[in-house]
């Protein structure tokens, strides 16, 4: 009889793997990149922030574990070269991660067309996320496996007070992950979304108009359900890491919440 020991544990759980974090540059992206490649993991980070993208990949490792191409999600071909690129430098895809998004401004308070801030909002959030999982299907489908990885948002099970795109956008990051678990399922290709609450990353700073990192936690610690631990992007890349792994084998067509039970509350925040 085989007996488990501490030894047997594979610790490395993404070994072999090649993954493309979309917003990889920043906040969830980042701590991903961080996670995925700790586990394993060759990873390109695709990202419009280039210095950034750059100089974390420098901190990381060299090229042939991990880089950076710059990769606007709203332009189909960026989106196809980096997919593209993962290919040709990692020699495959196996885990698709749609994580870039923008939050968009207050729709009631912006200056700027309502219309505009919308389709911005949407074309980042949703079609950016749908060329991400097209081209990555492109090449998983021949492949006959992968796993195709959405970052939604308790904005995509409630009405959080955040602009009216985002709550759109995340809803239907949710609809097209779902739909696509379905087509893609046919080809051993898993597509699930992970729905963050808050963690207080630039975005989230920005959307609070303050760089007072701590400010923002307090808000989120006073308006959290579990009481007394701080959501952290790490905790959503943990997240991301199980989705992707082998161990989730039969996960897909899933919404995953990251958010001590906050979706499943009726309080308002204070
Ligand atoms: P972040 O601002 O730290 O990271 C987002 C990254 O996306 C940035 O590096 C940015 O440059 C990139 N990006 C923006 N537009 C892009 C584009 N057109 N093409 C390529 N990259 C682009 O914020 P974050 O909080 O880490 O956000 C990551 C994801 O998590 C987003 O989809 C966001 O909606 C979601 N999310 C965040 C929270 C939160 O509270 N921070 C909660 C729920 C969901």
């Amino acid at each position: 009889m085989m007996s488990t020991t501490a030894e047997s544990v594979v610790d490395k759980r993404l070994e072999e793997k090649v993954a493309l974090i979309t917003g990889g540059a920043s906040g969830i992206g980042e701590s991903t990149a961080r996670l995925f490649l700790k586990h394993g993991a060759k990873v390109l980070i695709a990202d419009v922030q280039d210095e950034l993208g750059q100089s974390l990949c420098k901190e990381l490792g060299t090229p042939d574990i991990i880089s950076y191409i710059h990769c606007d999600v709203t332009c189909e071909t960026d989106v196809q070269n980096a997919v593209d690129l993962a290919v040709f430098r990692y020699g495959k895809l196996d885990i698709m991660f749609n994580n870039a998004g923008i939050v968009g401004e207050d729709e009631l308070r912006a200056n700027a067309s309502e219309g505009d801030n919308f389709r911005k909002v949407l074309d980042v959030n949703v079609v950016g996320g749908f060329f991400g999982a097209k081209h990555a299907a492109r090449v998983m489908v021949p492949a006959q496996k992968g796993c195709i990885l959405f970052t939604a948002s308790v904005a995509s099970l409630l009405c959080i007070g955040v602009p009216h795109a985002y709550t759109t956008s995340k809803h239907a990051v949710v609809g097209l992950a779902k739909s696509l678990s379905v087509e893609l399922g046919e080809y051993g290709i898993r597509v699930n979304c992970i729905s963050p609450h808050a963690v207080a990353t630039p975005m989230l700073l920005n959307w609070f108009v303050t760089s007072d990192k701590r400010k923002v936690e307090e808000i989120i610690l006073r308006n959290g359900v579990l009481k007394g631990t701080i959501l952290e992007a790490e905790d959503i890349a943990q997240a991301a890491l199980f989705l992707a792994s082998d161990e989730a084998k039969y996960v897909s067509g899933v919404n995953l919440p990251v958010d001590g039970a906050y979706s499943i509350n009726n309080q308002t925040w204070k």
